[in-house]
């Protein structure tokens, strides 16, 4: 890319969050200018401009704050499971030259994320809906999948633009940079401003398949964990909103993975379950409520 064109691309992200930010007038003229000299059309849409080490710096922020917030699990053999599980994909994904940290949140909801640079989240709620190991690899990969394919630091340049991005990591000090920092703040903001594109998703599902089966897991436990947490969805519309709102579950990504699954040749040996999983959910409290009881109340 151009340094022009980059710059430009910056510039008219940064008027774009600007303007959101109640100074449409200041920006407004900036605005028209760029758009009438951009030129640089839709190929910007899925690239990423930031290097490693700074979307690694990003992640490290990201976690930072977001550890403010959230109460980590601390049980010493869940969190060394979780962890070897997941280094275990690491080493067969392919980013595996990245140093990965990988935590269990003290939260029954059901969730898992990824921040930019390696940095990756799993609910204990999750682990306790998991019924295989191969299911937890399963989402454990498809966010190695995010780390993979850089959706993060993608998402994040395409929303805010690259100046306040590497504004945010080294902490410079602008006005801007300030008010993005502080609308950011927290975990909501940070896992709202990483959605992912659908196109990211299905990379992430896809590597996914490919890690497990690298890994020696059974692939099909990608797709298992995904039509549960849709099973769910259907029960309770809306339930999911709060649920896997960074990758929310959709048939046809399900219906692509098994399709993909299917095209693959046979393994034999494949991992789908371990007796070790099992003693690690028996270490985790019971769930309050769990979403896939069926406890439909009578005379309704
Ligand atoms: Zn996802």
């Amino acid at each position: 890319m151009k340094p022009l064109c980059r710059l430009r691309f910056a510039a008219k992200n940064l008027s774009r969050y600007l303007s959101l930010l109640s100074l449409r007038q200041a920006t407004a003229s900036i605005s028209v200018l760029l758009l009438t000299t951009l030129g640089c059309g839709s190929a910007f849409q899925n690239i990423n401009v930031l290097s490693e080490s700074d979307e690694i710096a990003l992640g490290r922020e990201f976690s930072r704050e977001i550890e403010r917030e959230i109460k980590l699990f601390t049980d010493p053999e869940v969190v060394r499971y979780v962890d070897e599980l997941g280094q275990t994909l690491v080493r067969h994904s392919k980013r595996s030259n990245l140093q990965y940290y990988i935590k269990v949140v003290d939260t029954d909801e059901v969730n898992a994320f990824a921040l930019p640079g390696g940095f990756l989240y799993v609910n204990r709620g999750l682990i306790s809906l998991a019924n295989t190991e191969s299911e937890l690899a399963g989402v454990i990969s498809h966010e190695i999948g995010h780390v993979v394919g850089r959706h993060g630091a993608k998402a994040l340049t395409r929303q805010l633009g690259l100046e306040i991005v590497l504004g945010m990591i080294s902490g410079r000090n602008s006005t801007g940079v300030q008010r993005v920092a502080s609308q950011l703040a927290g975990i909501g903001g940070i896992l709202s401003m990483l959605h992912y594109s659908r196109e990211a998703e299905r990379e992430a599902d896809a590597l996914a398949v490919e890690n497990l089966r690298e890994a020696g897991y059974d692939p099909d436990g990608v797709s298992a964990f995904f039509e549960k947490l849709l099973e769910i969805n259907d029960r309770e519309p809306g339930a999911l909103a709060l649920l896997f709102s960074t990758h929310p579950p959709s048939r046809e990504r399900i219906d692509q993975t098994r399709k993909q699954i299917a095209g693959l040749p046979v393994l034999d040996g494949l991992i789908t379950d371990s007796e070790r999983f099992h003693q690690i959910k028996s270490r985790l409290p019971p769930l309050k409520k769990n979403p896939l009881d069926n406890e439909v109340p009578t005379g309704q």
